[in-house]
């Protein structure tokens, strides 16, 4: 997808801070975090939300939320806690059209989700 940011960075067409990378998957820093540690992990394959997913990325999805989980180890927040989330669409909050989670800690976060 040319016109796709997430897919320029994954290209390194636009520069990010990369915590983690493997063949399927980047992991970088969001730009505009809301809590001390806010990580974007993101497939190297475009889809656009989770609603592009078929049955064969299971796999990937699963690899997707165990990096998550790893990157939680690495950067202190697996003990004290974090959100790992998935906006999906407009009134889920989308902006950036490639599936991405964020994966957000480092701080008491707040209760509402809505
Ligand atoms: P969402 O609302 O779920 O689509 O979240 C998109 C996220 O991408 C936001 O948290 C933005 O701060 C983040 N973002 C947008 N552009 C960049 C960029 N160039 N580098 C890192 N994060 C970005
Ligand atoms: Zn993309």
């Amino acid at each position: 997808m040319s016109d796709c940011i997430f897919c320029k960075i994954i290209n390194r067409e636009i520069p990010s801070e990369v915590v983690y990378e493997d063949e399927r998957v980047l992991a970088f820093k969001d730009i505009n975090p809301v809590a001390p540690v806010h990580v974007l992990i993101i497939p190297k394959k475009h889809s656009e939300s989770l609603n592009d997913l078929n049955p064969e990325d299971e796999a990937l999805v699963g690899h997707l939320v165990i990096v998550a989980t790893q990157l939680a180890e690495e950067l202190g927040i697996a003990d004290s806690g974090y959100r790992l989330v998935n906006n999906c669409g407009d009134d889920g909050g989308q902006v950036v059209k490639h599936l991405h989670f964020h994966l957000i800690g480092g701080k008491r976060l707040g209760i509402h989700i809505c």
